[in-house]
Formats: structure tokens, sequence, C-alpha cells
């Protein structure tokens, strides 16, 4: 990864270790080039977006990064990873929107990664475009997870790659959602794994 791009990236707020930067962002330059787009759900304010979307533009596609902007369960006040800052004063919501476009600019990827603003459903049981690469970093609730595997991973080619965030085998470590739909992608037999990277696993489509 580009030296400069990847200090950015550490640099960027967020939730991403920078070794499962590192391996994400190798998980996209594993597509083709001028493949199909790229999504990401779950962009919070662009961390991960800089190592997928750097990946896109060395592959000569985009990267669709989708997020409401208000913050999944467990950013909002009084959870572990609230960020009180993040909150627009002038209507009491986090919104992480200008942070996310700031962070993108910063990185020169405007031209290359897209932001979907809007709720991963919505837009999910609207979408009709084929993707190269999914990224699931969404909400992590069982509902959301499991929605979002339901919704999004049809749309991968076959070839694609799926990455899944926050994939916590042990129980201690952390919430099951991430892993149980990790584990629905290989019971289908339709997902085989490429590897596995703290909580990062990355996946290919048959
Ligand atoms: N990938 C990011 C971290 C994502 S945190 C990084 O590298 O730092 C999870 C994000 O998912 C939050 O920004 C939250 O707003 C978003 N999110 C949660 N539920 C969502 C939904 N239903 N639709 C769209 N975005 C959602
Ligand atoms: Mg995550």
């Amino acid at each position: 990864m580009d030296p400069l791009l990847q200090s950015a990236a550490e640099a960027a707020r967020g939730f991403m270790p920078p070794d499962e930067g590192i391996a994400l962002h190798e998980a996209a330059l594993l597509v083709a080039d001028g493949a199909s787009p790229m999504l990401e759900i779950g962009s919070y304010c662009g961390k991960s977006g800089i190592y997928l979307g750097s990946a896109a533009k060395e592959r000569n596609t985009i990267l669709f990064a989708l997020d409401h902007h208000r913050g999944s369960e467990e950013n909002q006040p009084g959870w572990e990873w609230h960020e009180p800052d993040l909150v627009d004063p002038e209507v009491g919501v986090i919104d992480t929107l200008p942070r996310f476009r700031r962070t993108l600019f910063d990185a020169g990827l405007e031209g290359t990664v897209v932001a979907l603003v809007g709720d991963s459903p919505t837009v999910g049981s609207r979408w009709a475009i084929p993707l190269s690469f999914l990224f699931i970093d969404g909400g992590h609730g069982s509902e959301p997870a499991h929605r979002d595997f339901e919704l999004w991973t049809p749309w991968i080619e076959s070839g694609g790659i799926l990455a899944i965030h926050d994939v916590f085998p042990n129980q201690a470590d952390g919430g099951r959602p991430p892993f149980e739909i990790y584990c629905r992608a290989i019971e289908s037999g339709e997902f085989a794994d490429v590897s596995a990277t703290g909580s990062l696993r990355v996946l290919r489509r048959n």
C-alpha cells in the first residue's frame, strides 16, 4: 500500500486496526483490473474507505461507501463507542458524514470513493449492480447483520470477494452476529475462506 495513504488510514478515526486494514486492502486487490464496483457497508469516518478505496483506484474501479452516518447502536450516547464530538449540536444526533468527506478528500480519493448516504436495507432492497467485492461492517446486532448478509451477498459476482469485520469465534471477545454470518457464508457452500487477520475474514465466491 502507498505509504502516504497507509499513514492517512492509520491516522483516520474509526475502528480498524492497522494489520486488519492492510489485510482488507490486500483482499480488495484480489479483484481484476477494471472490475465491477466494490461496496462497503459501514463507513463511519472513512478509515476503511482509505484501505479499500486505494485498492479500488489501483484496480481502476470504484468503491461505494454506504452508511446512514448516524452511527450504530454502540456509537450512541451512553454506549461504549460513543464519540461526543461527532454529534451535530444543532440536531442532537451523530453525523459522521462531514468527517468522512474530509478524510477521503485529504486522501485524494474523492474520484474513487462514492458515498451512499442511507439505511442499508433501504438501499439494498433496491440495489441492482453486480459487485466484485463486498465488505460488511455496518450494524452488528443480529437483525442488521443477518439482513446485510441476505440483501447484499447475492450481488457478489462469481469469483468475487466477501470480507466481514468483527468476526469473533470466541463469545468472550465480542458479539456473535458477524461470526454467525461468516458461518452462514461457509455453510452455504458458495464461499470459501481466503484469509483471516484478527477479526477480519476474507472469502471468495465460487
Ligand atoms: N468501517 C468503519 C467502521 C464502521 S462502524 C471504519 O473503518 O472505521 C459501523 C458503521 O455502520 C457506523 O458508521 C454506522 O452508522 C453504520 N451503520 C449501522 N447500521 C447501518 C444501517 N442500517 N445502514 C447504514 N449504515 C449503518
Ligand atoms: Mg468493524
